[in-house]
């Protein structure tokens, strides 16, 4: 007994330290993101709306909104054609959860999206769902990734967009990760030119990624989303399974930080250079 109670100071120490280390790191997450959306502000340049066609690629349907939200409200406001294209089905936001199967996440997350998407003014017709197993971007079988790049390139084509926008490289996911090599892989395919633009969603949980953007992306804008923030807001609601806990667990599949550093007044968008066909990123020729 007295061999316990003596134990109870140092439990109670060792507590208080790991709720302190928890503090300290949620602190210091919040002091760096905080010092790279200040960065960025003074750093970027507008973001000058184009009118042709654009393509929003989401590996999740949420990204788009996250990520994009005010642009899209911003650009469809003005008439101007988004397409948003979703590559998985999202299916494995609640890996593990007893109540919920993995198919009806997808389907709860496709009516989300459509819902979502609504609010922001996407036309129906410009919504594309490719329903790639979530969680499996990353592993693809040889010719399952060719199938998907080759229907990537056939809506790319069909489309022709000037400018496209799709997560960074890397940003925190392997999905996103793989998700770009796949529409890079894609674009050259189709034989188009557009703009691209990388935007944060998990780098702005992981700061260090951002600061990674801001050293080696060759520019950066920003979209100020004031006046489009309440639409921005209405439409990242309708994402529910993604912002609330699902019972019995009681943590959401966002975390709230994420999600209000996503929906914070701006945008940021990284322009990236592809590289040439038959030539790597470094600009070395590819025997
Ligand atoms: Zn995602």
């Amino acid at each position: 007994m007295t061999f316990r109670l003596l134990l109870i100071p140092q439990l109670l120490g060792l507590s208080l330290g790991l709720l302190d280390r928890h503090r300290a790191k949620a602190l210091t997450r919040s002091l760096a993101i905080w010092l790279c959306r200040i960065s960025l502000q003074c750093l970027s340049r507008p973001y000058r709306l184009r009118t042709e066609p654009c393509i929003i690629f989401a590996p999740h349907q949420d990204d788009e909104t996250l990520g994009c939200g005010g642009l899209i409200a911003r650009k469809r406001n003005e008439g101007l054609p988004v397409h948003v294209i979703f590559i998985t089905d999202g299916s494995a936001s609640h890996t593990g959860h007893p109540g919920i199967t993995a198919g009806e996440v997808g389907s709860i997350r496709r009516r989300e999206a459509l819902a979502a998407l609504a609010i922001l003014g996407v036309e129906s017709c410009a919504i594309h769902f490719l329903d790639e197993a979530d969680g499996t971007l990353k592993n693809l079988a040889a010719g399952r990734e060719s199938a998907l790049v080759a229907r990537l390139a056939g809506l790319i084509a069909w489309i022709q967009p000037g400018e496209i926008f799709l997560p960074c490289s890397p940003d925190g996911s392997s999905e996103h990760d793989a998700a770009f090599g796949f529409v890079c892989a894609a674009v050259v395919q189709a034989g188009v030119q557009p703009d691209f633009w990388q935007y944060p969603v998990w780098s702005w949980w992981n700061p260090g990624l951002l600061i990674e953007r801001m050293i080696f992306n060759q520019g950066y804008c920003v979209q100020p989303t004031e006046d489009f923030q309440p639409i921005k807001t209405r439409a990242l609601a309708r994402y529910q399974s993604q912002l609330e806990p699902i019972p019995p667990w009681s943590e959401p599949a966002l975390p709230p930080g994420l999600v209000h550093s996503c929906n914070s007044g701006h945008e940021f968008f990284f322009r990236f250079i592809p590289p040439l066909p038959g030539v790597d990123a470094a600009g070395t020729p590819v025997i």
